[in-house]
Order: structure tokens, then C-alpha cells, then sequence
């Protein structure tokens, strides 16, 4: 336990919220060498997507604008986020979340069964959980989807690994049922 304590100390501190800054919880480096803390770093996410694009063998680089951001803009953004997410909500017919589709990927389901749809892109604002009961938007027509899982990108079959579905997160959105479109540009909303 003294050499847990010792860790914490040596990260630091939040330089937003002052929180301790926990090695397993993840924190960012800001332009000028601050640290933010993963909770501050949830809350403005939405206002600065991750984007993930993949190197030749493969390996995921991440592209996190926050990492540009002076603490001074962090702080900003961070007083802002509630009033920059009520704005998206007005945008999205007030929703209580949104999934922007970017690509979609299919699996076979098992014997008799639908096919197994995964969502790939990224959630606009509030956020998805596996079971959640959502809807599919596709050219005009709207179809009921309970999720059965919020993948990372990328991942799939027997090696998908789960992820958060929160507010500027790249992600996809996995459900299945019989004879659904889906495609890029199509959104899934929460209500
Ligand atoms: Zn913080």
C-alpha cells in the first residue's frame, strides 16, 4: 500500500480539479506539460472527438485534440460542456443520445439466426450501454435495436474488446435483427 501512495503522488495531480491522478484511471498531458484527469477529460470529450486511424502492421494511433489544448482552454471547455451538449441536443431533436454511423461491419449470426450488424463510428453526445433499447435511423424509416454490446473499433468476433459508449468516443455499436439497413451516414439514437 506505501508504494501505491508513492505512485499516486509521483503522477501528480488534475491541474482542472486538483483530483490525484491514478495510473489505471489514465490522464492526459495538455500542451503546456499540465495533466488533466480522466474524469475532467470525460466531461470535454464531447466537445473534442478521438479520432483512430491504424499504421501499416496494424497498431491503432490515436488522435486526441485535447492533447493541443492549453490548460486555459481546458478550463473553458470544461465550464462549457453542459451548455455545448443542451446545443447538440437541440441540433439532434433532443434525443438523449446520438451514434453517427461511419462504416458498418456484418457478421453471420449463428443457425437461424439474423445477422450480426456492427456500427462502426462514433458517439455525438450522451451514451450507450449494452441492452439499451435505441433506434435506427436509415433514410427516413426507424427501426427498434436493443444493443447487445458497445465494441471497440476494429474488434470483432471472438476478440472484440468492450468500450465505453460516452460522448466523442469512437466506437461500435453491436445488435442484430432480420432485414435492417444500415450504412454510413444512418444514426442511432437514445430517447
Ligand atoms: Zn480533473
Amino acid at each position: 500500500m506505501e508504494m501505491a501512495n508513492v505512485k499516486t503522488i509521483e503522477q501528480g495531480f488534475c491541474s482542472l480539479c486538483g483530483r490525484a491522478l491514478l495510473p489505471n484511471e489514465g490522464y492526459l498531458n495538455l500542451s503546456a506539460g499540465s495533466h488533466i484527469c480522466s474524469h475532467c477529460i470525460g466531461k470535454i470529450r464531447v466537445m473534442h472527438p478521438l479520432t483512430l486511424t491504424w499504421d501499416k502492421k496494424g497498431n491503432e494511433v490515436r488522435h486526441d485534440p485535447i492533447e493541443a489544448l492549453s490548460l486555459e482552454e481546458a478550463g473553458r471547455d470544461l465550464e462549457n460542456a453542459i451548455a455545448f451538449t443542451e446545443e447538440l441536443r437541440a441540433k439532434y431533436d433532443h434525443h438523449n443520445a446520438v451514434f453517427m454511423v461511419e462504416s458498418v461491419t456484418t457478421e453471420k449470426g449463428g443457425f437461424l439466426k439474423p445477422q450480426v450488424i456492427y456500427a462502426c463510428g462514433r458517439v455525438v453526445y450522451g451514451y450507450f450501454d449494452p441492452q439499451d433499447k435505441a433506434r435506427l435511423l436509415h433514410k427516413g424509416s426507424a427501426s427498434d435495436v436493443t444493443l447487445s454490446g458497445i465494441t471497440k473499433l476494429a474488434s470483432y468476433g471472438a476478440s472484440k474488446y468492450p468500450c465505453q459508449g460516452t460522448g466523442g468516443i469512437p466506437c461500435a455499436l453491436e445488435f442484430s435483427g432480420k432485414n435492417l439497413n444500415c450504412e454510413a451516414g444512418d444514426l442511432i439514437v437514445k430517447d
